[in-house]
């Protein structure tokens, strides 16, 4: 530990990058394979590699009363040495200098210490702590408090770790990049770039492996452009939460997208998944799936987050993962096979519900992928994911291989009704327009929303002197103005509310464009706007899912 801590000393005593790599590569190069995964792990700032799913549940109180304790100096003098740091391992390096009895203590004993602490309860933790604190040497104690209080503070970042295990086992930088992706573990990373295991056994069940990503565009043309593919696969880009499913005989566990484990939240996937019959890395999207019909994202919302699921919410909003890619096989990684590849032996699983296989099809030009893309529209989809099938699976990058296909939502033609005075540095200015649609059923104006996007200084400056000549009504803070100004506003979606007589809201709606061009006698209706709801946010008709694995 006291070399760890030297090291650490070293680090933080330069400002340049450069040294600070070297120093920490030069230290990494000394240890072996235990102490390497210990001390990556410990020089990130962690207690634990995230991987682990670990706390030490250790509260800065409990920290800084065993300090204390253990140190020779009264309240007072600890509080001017506190001061002085602003740093609790700093602070407690020089409040136990002279204190402890120090001996030698291992990374080892640092380990097995932050082990006995988490599974301590409460008050427990403190004991383990303190007996530890008391035979280290005030500079490992400093770095010990560091790595449990989360951060180092010498200006490492986990990027600069990455770099000193690029340049103390000689491998490139991009290299230790890949293997961490991978791995999400530094630790891990530490020791596969020293042994050169790059390939070999890069999954390892149960520890997850970073999503995959996909780059926005705008047009099919741009697909072809930017992917260089002649023939590319599309598949819906399904409203869900990403999933990864780890299986090996009868564990099961689930990751979402931030590598948490949501094995709790889906138990019927957990159940239904030993009936899979291999062992797979599955990576896929959950959806809310209830007699044929996929649910909208808020009831998913309901299953979110929970460890345990009652019998009722299982019943109201069941669930299927529905399946685009495979991983690792019966111990093989399948990471570096081409998307075909892994599709074929994805298909060859014979999966049934809840698992479900994601809708393929190809495209091999422009025009093809347009129709396809309308297609998809059609059925209600928000968009389209495109890849290339001879991709590999790249973990945690957002690469060209995969793009998402996504246009605006059809723009609605509105008529403001109302405009409030702005804050901050709209202050002074009318900026905050509430419009309105016509209801041709009575023939009056219902307002779906309220913008303050999309319009410039000059033109809100402008508008504010229009709206001023305007108002049939001062509220004060709001200005009730005559119906004459016509605006073309987008927005990400529609919702159900009752803050408005239409019964509709737009979300984060921006304004597009004045349509001074457009009377207020055609601006867009009620019923677009329930037409518009219904086909891409309502409760969707049509699950669109691979003919391979419906059932
Ligand atoms: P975004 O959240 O807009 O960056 O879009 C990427 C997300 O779309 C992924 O993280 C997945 O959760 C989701 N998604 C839905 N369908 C697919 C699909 N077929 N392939 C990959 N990702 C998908």
């Amino acid at each position: 530990m006291l070399d760890f801590a030297r090291a650490g000393a070293a680090v933080g005593a330069t400002t340049a990058t450069l040294e600070k790599t070297r120093i920490l590569g030069a230290y990494l190069r000394t240890l072996a394979d235990d102490d390497l995964r210990r001390a990556a792990v410990y020089m990130s700032g962690r207690a634990f590699p995230p991987s682990q799913r670990r706390t030490l549940g250790l509260g800065w109180s409990t920290l800084s009363k065993v300090v204390s304790s253990v140190s020779r100096h009264g309240e007072d003098e600890l509080g001017r040495i506190f001061r002085k740091h602003s740093d609790l391992g700093d602070w407690a390096g020089e409040a136990l200098d002279g204190s402890t009895q120090p001996s030698a203590v291992t990374l080892a004993d640092v380990e097995a210490t932050l082990e006995t602490i988490r599974g301590a309860r409460g008050n427990a933790k403190a004991a383990p702590l303190e007996a530890l604190v008391r035979r280290m040497d005030p500079e490992s104690a400093r770095f010990f408090i560091k790595i449990i209080a989360g951060e180092m503070r010498i200006g490492l970042s986990e990027g600069l770790v990455e770099a000193a295990i690029a340049e103390a086992f000689g491998v490139p930088i991009t290299q230790v990049k890949r293997v961490h992706l991978v791995t999400g573990d530094i630790g891990e990373t530490a020791v596969r770039c020293k042994h050169g295991d790059f390939e070999a056994s890069t999954i390892t069940p149960f520890q997850p492996v970073r999503f995959m990503l996909a780059s926005p565009v705008e047009t099919p043309v741009e697909v072809f452009d930017r992917m260089g593919a002649g023939k590319v696969w599309t598949e819906e880009k399904y409203d869900g939460v990403r999933c990864q499913l780890h299986r090996q005989a009868t564990r099961v566990e689930l990751f979402s997208r931030d590598l948490k484990e949501t094995t709790g939240a889906f138990p019927e996937l957990v159940e239904n998944a030993p009936a899979i019959g291999h062992d797979v890395l599955l990576d896929g999207e959950v959806l809310a799936h209830r007699d044929g019909r996929v649910l909208r994202f808020f009831e998913l919302q309901r299953r979110l987050g929970r460890k345990k699921v009652v019998a009722e919410l299982r019943r109201e909003v069941p669930v299927v993962l529905v399946i685009f890619d495979l991983l690792w096989l019966d111990g093989r990684t399948l990471m570096d096979e081409p998307l075909t590849a892994r599709r074929k032996l994805l298909e060859g699983l014979g999966l049934e519900h809840p698992f479900l296989l994601a809708r393929l099809e190809e495209a091999t030009d422009p025009e093809h992928l347009d129709r396809i893309f309308a297609e998809t529209r059609d059925r209600g989809n928000e968009g389209l994911m495109v890849k290339d099938p001879l991709s590999p699976y790249t973990p945690g990058r957002r690469g060209l291989a995969w793009l998402k296909l996504k246009r605006a939502l059809a723009t609605l033609d509105v008529v403001v009704t109302a405009v409030e005075w702005g804050h901050g540095k709209r202050r002074g200015v009318l900026s905050d327009y509430t419009f309105a649609v016509k209801d041709t059923s009575t023939g009056r104006l219902v307002n779906v929303g309220k913008a303050y996007t999309g319009l410039t200084d000059a033109e809100i400056a402008t508008f504010t002197q229009r709206f001023l000549q305007m108002t049939i009504e001062d509220l004060g803070h709001t200005r009730m103005v005559r119906p004459e100004v016509v605006l073309e506003v987008a927005f990400d979606s529609i919702q159900h509310s009752g803050r408005h007589l239409s019964g509709y809201a737009l979300r984060f709606p921006r304004i597009v464009r004045i349509r001074d061009d457009k009377p207020v006698g055609e601006i867009d209706t009620l019923e677009r706007v329930a037409e518009l709801y219904d086909r891409y946010f309502g409760e969707k008709s049509e699950i669109p899912l691979s003919e391979v694995a419906e059932t």
